[in-house]
C-alpha cells in the first residue's frame, strides 16, 4: 500500500523564528506510523535549522528548487550535493510558479529530476494545467507530456521513487479546488502514463499527490480517492495546527 505523503510548501514565507516555532509546535505530535509521511518544503536559509530540529522525528525536510549541476560557476544557485550534504531528503521541482515566473522548462525539470536521484534526493515533480488549458480540454494531454518529459531517461527504480504532484494552476492559492473525482481522474491518468513508460508494478509504487487549495476540510475526501496518495499544500501548511490536521488525516 502506498503512503499518504503530506508536504507543506511554505513557498517564500516565514522568518527563521517562525520556522523554528512551527517545528516546535508539531515535532512531538506526529506519531511514528506507516500510513503517512510529513514533509516541510522550506526556503533555503531555514533548511539546516529545520533538518536539525526535526532529527529523530517523523518529519522530513525538502527544498523548493535546486540546480542540476553539482558545483561550479552558477551564481545564486544551490546544488543537489549541497542539499544532500545538509541532510535534506526531498526537493520540489518544476512547481508552476517556477515554470511561469522563473522560466523552468520540461527539459530543466528533467535534468533536475535526474540530478536529484543521482544524489539520493527524492524529487517531488509538479505538473498541472492552466485554466485556459483546462477549458480547452487539454489537461490530460498536457499532464501526460509533462510527466513523460520529467521522467525521460530515468530508470524504473528511479521512477518508482519519484513523487508526482498534480497541481492545477487555477486551483493554486485561489480557494478553488478540483473536485476529488476530477483530481483522481488526472492522478489516475498520470499513473497510466507511468505504467506505459515502465510497468504496472512500478506505476503502482509511485506516490501521486494533489495540490491546489487543499484544506483540512477537503483532505479526507481527497485521500479517499484511489489514485491520490497525499497532498502538496501551500496556504494551509503555514499554520502548525492546520498542517498537523492535514497530516493526521493521512494517518
Ligand atoms: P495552495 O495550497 O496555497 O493553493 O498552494 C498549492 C501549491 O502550490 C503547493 O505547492
Amino acid at each position: 500500500m502506498r503512503k499518504n505523503v503530506i508536504a507543506g510548501n511554505w513557498k517564500m514565507n516565514k522568518t527563521a523564528s517562525e520556522a523554528r516555532e512551527f517545528v516546535e509546535a508539531i515535532r512531538e505530535k506526529i506519531p511514528a506510523n506507516d500510513k503517512a509521511e510529513a514533509i516541510i518544503c522550506a526556503p533555503f536559509p531555514y533548511l539546516p535549522a529545520l533538518v536539525e530540529a526535526t532529527e529523530g522525528t517523523e518529519i522530513k525536510v525538502s527544498a523548493q528548487n535546486m540546480h542540476f549541476e553539482d558545483s561550479g560557476a552558477f551564481t545564486g544557485e544551490v546544488s543537489p550535493v549541497m542539499l544532500k550534504d545538509i541532510g535534506v531528503t526531498h526537493v520540489v521541482l518544476g512547481h508552476s510558479e517556477r515554470r511561469e515566473l522563473f522560466a523552468e522548462t520540461d527539459e530543466t525539470v528533467n535534468k533536475k529530476t535526474r540530478a536529484a536521484h543521482a544524489h539520493g534526493l527524492t524529487p517531488i515533480v509538479c505538473v498541472g494545467e492552466s485554466l485556459e488549458q483546462r477549458e480547452a480540454n487539454e489537461t490530460v494531454e498536457l499532464v501526460r507530456s509533462q510527466v513523460t518529459a520529467a521522467l525521460k531517461d530515468l530508470t524504473a527504480e528511479e521512477i518508482a521513487k519519484t513523487i508526482i504532484a498534480y497541481e492545477p494552476i487555477w486551483a493554486i492559492g485561489t480557494g478553488k479546488t478540483a473536485s476529488s473525482e476530477d483530481a483522481n481522474e488526472v492522478c489516475r491518468e498520470i499513473r497510466n502514463v507511468i505504467k506505459e513508460l515502465t510497468s504496472e508494478e512500478t506505476a503502482d509504487k509511485v506516490i501521486i499527490q494533489y495540490g491546489g487549495s487543499v484544506k483540512p476540510a477537503t483532505i479526507d475526501e481527497l485521500l479517499s480517492q484511489s489514485d491520490v496518495d497525499g497532498a502538496l499544500v501551500g496556504g494551509a501548511s503555514l499554520e502548525a495546527d492546520s498542517f498537523l490536521s492535514l497530516v493526521e488525516a493521512g494517518i
